[in-house]
């Protein structure tokens, strides 16, 4: 396996768990990625991912320990989070019937409102359902087409008809694509979830982010570290092996005789996922360059980044909020990044994995421009970096007002910082920013039809986030499982 981040790790566990003999291989001093986290005085902060997306009985993340033989994760399952739009407030409630009330509330409640919703919440409710029997994009073969067909079931098959719509275009059939505080809050949510905009964002992805909070946002106690102490701990106690500072350079062979030259010797397999970024496989796998090559062009402008901000505070400074979680838009009228739609997420009180007795941890991330971090000499990276941290700083005190006024810790992540630690090509983080042409049946697939050698994480379908990578792990578990039993040499 190359790379311990959540799609490597979720992957390499599922096959050990199914007897296969597995190695992860991964850059960094320990485990995570863009999910991963990083220690500063007595806090752990996440870098990337603070919320793990449907691990509740039943879904998808949940699928993936119950695969594993683990136990649930400890946690805080959040009740929801609070949407800051610039004139309004609305509560992204994990119950349905309290968030069905509020949106009416708080976006409007017309007919035309309340078909749009419903024309959401029936596409939301079938491919939610297609996630979690484990739908396979894009279909390569016509077994995929027939697991499909067994995973939509009868009521779902007809809507797939929209795989080829925008988010746009049904606020468009619904005469709402001037209402500017529900686009204002779809905006938000397809941005972070999809990476993309209400216009491009493909119809069903956009269906599935707005509603991904009802699958259940948790929070494991000591963040991402709380998280992956826990798995990488069964993941050992199940035989894996995971070589942390150990950078992949090269792939040669072939399938049943790979070989992985590393910055710390030499590893032989039999199959190789590599669950790396997209454009490090093609430049480390040399027999996947010509393969990838169209998906990489195809995509190249549609990458972006991420700045956080990183703070241990008093827990006085984010006291006063009944949500832990907050996501806000600053102007309808301006682009989304850089603090217009950033999200604000605390530890919970009395997480003493997360930050000391007393204080909290808090991150603030927001999208950027990739082209804006791009060949910056040093000291203009730094006076950037700090502007945009006193920016999100001063922006979040919306919901905190005395936020970072007494902090122990003051950090500030840029893509520059992404590429350093995660090894992010460019500090791009996520998959191509999504639309239809570029997702579902258009995504990377986790095969490029090289015998032994699958792709998987977030630059792969579905997609990023923790949730998509659960996924991902699990189609090419079962496939790479497959082949392994094909090949497997009799004792
Ligand atoms: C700011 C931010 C906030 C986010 N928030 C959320 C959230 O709240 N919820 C959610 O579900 N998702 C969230 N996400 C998305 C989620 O974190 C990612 O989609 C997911 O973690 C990607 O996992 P991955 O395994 O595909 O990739 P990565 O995490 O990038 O893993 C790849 C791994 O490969 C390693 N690697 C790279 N090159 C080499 C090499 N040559 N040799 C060996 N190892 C190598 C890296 O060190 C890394 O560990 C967020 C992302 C960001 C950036």
């Amino acid at each position: 396996m190359l790379g311990g981040g959540l799609a490597g790790m979720a992957t390499a566990a599922r096959l050990q768990a199914a007897g296969v003999s597995t190695l992860v291989v991964e850059a960094h001093g320990h485990v995570g990625g863009c999910a991963g986290y990083y220690r500063r005085r007595g806090f752990s902060f996440d870098v990337g991912a603070t919320t793990m997306v449907d691990f509740e009985p039943g879904g998808v993340g949940a699928e993936l320990l119950e695969n594993v033989g683990m136990d649930p994760v400890p946690g805080e399952a959040l009740p929801g989070y609070v949407g800051w739009l610039p004139d309004r407030k609305i509560t992204l409630y994990r119950d349905t019937g309290a968030w069905h009330r509020e949106r009416l509330r708080a976006l409007g409640d017309t007919p035309r409102h309340r078909a749009f919703w419903a024309r959401l919440d029936r596409l939301a409710d079938v491919f939610w359902d297609a996630s979690r029997a484990g739908v396979r994009l894009p279909m390569r073969r016509p077994a995929d087409a027939l697991h499909n067909l067994r995973a939509l079931g009868p009521r779902g098959l007809p809507l797939a008809r929209h795989l080829n719509t925008t988010l746009g275009d049904a606020l468009v059939r619904h005469r709402l694509r001037g209402d500017a505080p529900l686009v204002g809050l779809l905006s938000m949510l397809v941005e972070d979830t999809v990476h993309s905009t209400v216009d491009r964002a493909p119809l069903i992805n956009a269906a599935l982010s707005v509603t991904i909070r009802g699958a259940g946002l948790t929070r494991a106690d000591g963040g991402m570290r709380g998280f992956w102490r826990r798995f990488v701990a069964h993941y050992r106690g199940m035989g894996g092996q995971l070589r942390v500072g150990c950078r992949v350079e090269r792939v040669t062979g072939r399938a049943g005789a790979f070989e992985v030259r590393t910055a710390r010797g030499v590893v032989h397999a039999r199959q190789v996922v590599s669950a790396l970024p997209a454009a490090t496989t093609a430049r480390v796998v040399p027999a996947l360059a010509g393969p990838l090559r169209p998906y990489l062009e195809r995509d190249e402008q549609d990458m972006g980044g991420a700045v956080v901000v990183f703070l241990g505070v008093p827990d006085e400074e984010v006291a006063g909020q009944e949500f832990t979680h907050h996501q806000l838009l600053q102007d309808y009228g301006r682009p989304l990044g850089d603090g217009n739609n950033m999200f604000v997420s605390v530890s919970a009180q009395g997480d003493t994995e997360s930050a000391p007795p007393g204080e909290r941890a808090v991150m603030i991330s927001t999208h950027t421009r990739l082209a804006d971090w791009t060949g910056l000499p040093d000291a203009d990276y730094e006076i950037r970096k700090n502007e945009i941290g006193e920016r999100l700083v001063g922006l979040a005190r919306r919901v905190h007002p005395p936020l970072g006024e007494r902090a122990r810790v003051w950090e500030v992540g840029t893509p520059r910082s992404y590429e350093r630690f995660a090894f992010r090509p460019g500090g791009a983080v996520g998959g191509a920013h999504q639309a239809p042409g570029n997702a579902n049946q258009n995504a990377v697939p986790h095969s490029l039809g090289v015998p032994g050698l699958w792709l998987v994480g977030d630059s792969t379908w579905p997609g990023l986030g923790t949730v998509a990578c659960a996924m991902g792990s699990r189609i090419v578990a079962e496939e790479a499982l497959r082949t392994a039993h094909r090949t497997a040499v009799p004792r």
